[in-house]
């Protein structure tokens, strides 16, 4: 008799576990917190703005995969911990966290106010702390979990976007520190980092003209940009069981534009 499973192998029927996608209500958080819904997850998505999600009851939680949205700005570290301690109550466990919440100010760092660079430092890096410890803690109370940190091939170097690139940086820095500090507890902690995607941050960018579409594509390998669902797929792999073994890592999916930066 063969056995019905998930798109990454999980056999069905297994408990239902909880993720949460911060900024997963639109652009690349909603494409990866649908895929996580495909494998079985029950998907959080924290976010200052509803979209078309329902909202989250903690008192009638889902019983089913899918999307739920929770009210969430990750600067607000006291709410990030109330709000993460509210899920784990009411579900038995944080299982995974996806800290994908990002945003970008377009100026020259001769041009740059203090409140850009503190606003996008405070969402990208100090947001990226703050819910990677809430749900750490979580975690490593059950022994077990799975982070991913969404990045950016920015981490080497983005023209026009200081605070951004210097951000997704320290994130890959927090990313191989955390993994280290956690795996022999059960926790693993991996990066993403997308290459160009044809979404919120990548538009943008090109609306301000910090980032030149034609010369983009004209150095990505593949010859053309990401689809949003790529970089869920990678997302999917990483907190999935068949990742075991790879620790504190950043992945790359961004059609080899950095083979040659
Ligand atoms: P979007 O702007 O489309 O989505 C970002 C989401 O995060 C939005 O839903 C946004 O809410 C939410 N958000 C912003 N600030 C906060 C906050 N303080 N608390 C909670 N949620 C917040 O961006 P993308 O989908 O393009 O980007 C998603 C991630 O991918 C980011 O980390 C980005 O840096 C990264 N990335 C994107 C690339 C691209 O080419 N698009 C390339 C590489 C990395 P709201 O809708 O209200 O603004």
């Amino acid at each position: 008799m063969s056995t019905t499973t998930t798109p990454t192998g999980t056999p069905a029927g297994t408990p239902l576990r909880t993720a949460i996608v911060t900024g997963g209500a639109a652009g690349i958080g909603r494409q990866i917190a649908e895929r996580l819904a495909a494998d079985g997850h029950r998907v959080v998505c924290a976010d200052v703005v509803q979209h078309d999600l329902p909202a989250l009851d903690l008192a009638a939680l889902p019983a089913e995969p899918g999307l739920v949205w929770m009210p969430l700005d990750v600067t607000d570290h006291a709410a990030v911990g109330a709000a993460f301690d509210a899920v784990a109550a009411a579900t038995g466990s944080i299982d995974v966290l996806v800290n994908n919440a990002g945003i970008q100010r377009h100026r020259g760092i001769e041009d740059l106010s203090w409140d850009e660079w503190k606003a996008v430092v405070d969402v990208n890096l100090h947001g990226v702390f703050t819910c990677l410890q809430a749900a750490g803690r979580h975690m490593l109370a059950a022994g077990s979990g799975a982070i991913v940190n969404i990045s950016s091939v920015s981490a080497r170097g983005s023209a026009g976007r200081a605070p951004y690139s210097t951000t997704k940086a320290a994130v890959i820095g927090l990313t191989s520190t955390a993994g280290a500090e956690w795996a022999a507890r059960g926790v693993r902690v991996n990066a993403v980092a997308p290459g160009y995607i044809d979404t919120g941050v990548f538009r943008q960018g090109v609306a301000a003209g910090t980032l030149k579409e034609e010369t983009i594509l004209a150095r990505i390998p593949a010859g053309r940009l990401a689809d949003a669902s790529e970089i869920a797929n990678a997302v999917s792999w990483l907190v999935s069981d068949q990742s075991q073994y790879v620790i504190g890592q950043t992945l790359y999916v961004d059609g080899g534009f950095i083979v040659d930066y």
